[in-house]
């Protein structure tokens, strides 16, 4: 299979100047080391009418260019289902029954890292067991080894980070992000994952996750957001920052696109102009300002 790096959207809404950006980085990693690049649809949360096809068109019309069909999370429940039975055959998993207010009370116990699942449920008696079955659907979660795991990153190096007894599979039956994000990235041949690094703490949890399904850990590139003049992550409620609400104010997507360019230190022009002076060792290692439009 020819490796590949991606972009993995939410279609939650459009994409806003931040997610570009990092869209544009991703392509530029995979492009400049012989890579395809996919798309692929989160959509197995948040997914809302239309959204998808707004993405698929504010890609495009900044450059960004894929490889093959579009894979959506939601026509995929198969692959995760057998993922999570093989897990379970090696009891690496177990039912929870827990209200995520249960969770947040429990997980206030002065010993308990910081957003960690306690394993309250990690060892019921058959009774417990029945009980609680009677009481509401449980939540899969994995069975962990290991309290935190290293990962190597291109920009950040070496991280470690907590792993818990993380979600695999939610009470409504559908698979939970972790467990999806992983399987897809092996099936799809993704052997480089360039992310927003707000996901960079729960990449210990995926690597450990793809050791356990004899899965290759990809290469990790977690690149810095685009922030408001806060200092917070950016977010629709910031202004003008998508393409259409820029479009709005007379500024085209071949200007967005250069304005983003010119925020990593790159040159203005087509994407594939921009690879040629693309160095992953000189990107900026912090967040950008979003200077508003
Ligand atoms: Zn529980």
């Amino acid at each position: 299979m020819t490796k590949a790096g991606r972009f993995a959207p939410s279609p939650s809404g459009e994409l806003h100047v931040g997610n570009l950006r990092t869209a544009i980085l991703a392509w530029l990693f995979a492009r400049s080391t012989g890579r395809n690049f996919l798309l692929r649809v989160e959509d197995l949360d948040r997914a809302r009418a239309g959204a998808e096809a707004e993405q698929l068109r504010d890609l495009a019309a900044i450059g960004v260019t894929w490889d093959g069909a579009v894979v959506r999370q939601t026509d995929r429940g198969d692959v995760y289902a057998e993922a999570i039975s093989r897990l379970a055959a090696a009891d690496l998993t177990y039912e929870c029954f827990c209200t995520r207010r249960e969770i947040q009370e429990a997980a206030s116990a002065p010993h308990a890292p910081q957003g960690a699942y306690p394993g309250t449920c990690r060892d019921l008696d058959r009774a417990e067991l029945e009980f609680k079955r009677s009481t509401r659907p449980a939540a899969l979660r994995l069975r962990s080894a290991v309290t935190e795991f290293a990962v190597r990153d291109v920009l950040h190096g070496g991280f470690t980070g907590v792993v818990d007894d993380f979600v695999l599979r939610r009470n409504d039956g559908v698979a939970a992000y972790n467990l999806a994000v992983v399987v897809d990235d092996a099936a799809q041949g993704i052997d480089q994952v360039v992310r927003g690094d707000d996901l960079l703490p729960s990449t210990p949890r995926q690597a450990y996750l793809a050791s356990l399904l004899g899965l290759q850990v990809p290469e990790y590139a977690h690149v810095p957001l685009v922030v408001n003049s806060d200092g917070v992550r950016l977010a629709k409620r910031d202004g003008a920052v998508t393409l259409g609400d820029l479009a709005l104010r007379g500024q085209s997507a071949a200007g967005v696109r250069d304005l983003l360019l010119a925020s990593v230190g790159l040159p203005g022009g087509t994407l594939e102009q921009a690879l040629a002076a693309f160095d992953p060792v000189a990107l900026p290692r912090e967040p950008w300002v979003w200077p508003g439009a």
